[in-house]
């Protein structure tokens, strides 16, 4: 409660933040995961936005500063972020090839935890394990560990802290009672709550691969459903599971969307039915609106970027009876150009537009009155 109304009264930075958010939550969530096809991820493989934040930057005035702190450090050795630092959402395998599996469980009535990958999202019900398995492709430091985070998935929520609702706080007498994700099956578990930021975690020692495995599995659980009024209150939550080093230096970072709900296979069905009845339709209209049509696994920032870039450059024809009429439309058209010409120089460099000439030039771009 606190939280929201402070972060109320700052809508400029919650602007910023939807705007960068937009763009880095895109491609975890409605990419086919991860470890199938690597080379989709190079472009975050590097584990840095800057290339992303430089776009911000020169577009919206982004303040970069927001980001400068890595939010990934330790979080309760004293190493603490920046209390206004949300955590980062984007997939980072890093130096170790970090990467997680889901158990195949089908979308039977009676499956309690199942994974989407269409959707990178877990769909399970309250309280019940999901197996998450966590795969190295070398062994990470001495003393490693991996901490399961919850993040509201939407802008709107992403300041406030993800917790359990106040009934089931209320009739559990764990001393996490509060925490909504809890490692299942390990004395080792630790859970945090960072003073600053009141963001919680759990924590386990990463553990390599028993022999004849190749990867390590956790048990995860959730503590309250996704509709639970108090708590998550139908609002979607991203967990965010990093391989940390004992002093908190994250090493890799894997996001799965999670829906806790009574009936998984059923949600998971639906949902994953409407992404691809909803997919289909919107990439017909871009492909009208934009001739090369982007696909449909590259960021939304170049989609929208690119396609408006090629809208502005076509150039139409209009025939305009009479000349008073013709005149008028010549000089509304000599007038967008003008603005055109002032906006995007200040934005960009590189853009050329053309100076509008006094002859008897054809009009250019004269639907856009009418078509916007
Ligand atoms: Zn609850």
């Amino acid at each position: 409660m606190m939280e929201e109304q402070v972060f109320d009264n700052l809508p400029l930075s919650q602007d910023s933040f939807r705007k960068l958010w937009q763009n880095v939550l895109i491609p975890s969530i409605s990419t086919i995961p991860t470890w199938t096809n690597e080379p989709q991820e190079e472009w975050i493989s590097d584990g840095h936005m800057d290339t992303l934040l430089n776009d911000q930057v020169l577009t919206e005035g982004f303040d970069e500063n927001l980001f400068a702190l890595p939010p990934e450090m330790s979080t309760e050795d004293g190493v603490t972020p920046l209390s206004s630092t949300v955590p980062v959402t984007t997939d980072y395998p890093g130096e170790y090839g970090f990467q997680l599996r889901f158990q195949k469980t089908g979308t039977a009535k009676s499956v309690t935890s199942t994974y989407s990958e269409l959707l990178n999202k877990l769909f399970c019900q309250l309280a019940k394990t999901s197996l998450v398995e966590v795969l190295v492709s070398k062994e990470p430091p001495a003393g490693a560990v991996l901490r399961a985070t919850a993040v509201y998935k939407k802008t709107e929520h992403i300041a406030d802290v993800v917790r359990r609702c106040p009934h089931h706080q209320n009739e559990d007498a764990a001393e996490h009672r509060s925490h909504l994700i809890r490692v299942e099956g390990n004395q080792r578990a630790q859970y945090f709550e960072d003073p600053h930021t009141k963001r919680q975690s759990v924590t386990v020692p990463y553990e390599p691969p028993q022999l004849g495995s190749e990867m390590t599995t956790i048990l995860l659980s959730f503590m309250c459903n996704s509709s639970c009024m108090g708590g998550m209150n139908r609002r979607p939550i991203l967990t965010i599971l990093t391989l940390e080093t004992t002093e908190g230096l994250v090493l890799g970072r894997r996001c799965f969307e999670v829906r806790v709900c009574a009936c998984p296979g059923r949600d998971r069905r639906t949902e994953e039915d409407n992404s691809t009845k909803t997919q289909n339709p919107t990439k017909q209209t871009k492909k009208r609106k934009s001739a090369p049509a982007p696909d449909t696994t590259s960021m939304k920032k170049s989609k929208s970027t690119s396609s408006a870039e090629e809208e502005d450059k076509e150039v139409f024809v209009l025939h305009v009876r009479g000349r008073e009429r013709y005149d008028m439309l010549k000089k509304i058209n000599e007038g967008l150009e003008l603005v055109d010409s002032k906006t995007k120089t200040k934005v960009s460099v590189k853009h050329e537009v053309p100076v509008p000439s006094c002859g008897k030039r054809l009009l250019q771009r004269g639907e856009r009155s009418d078509s916007d």
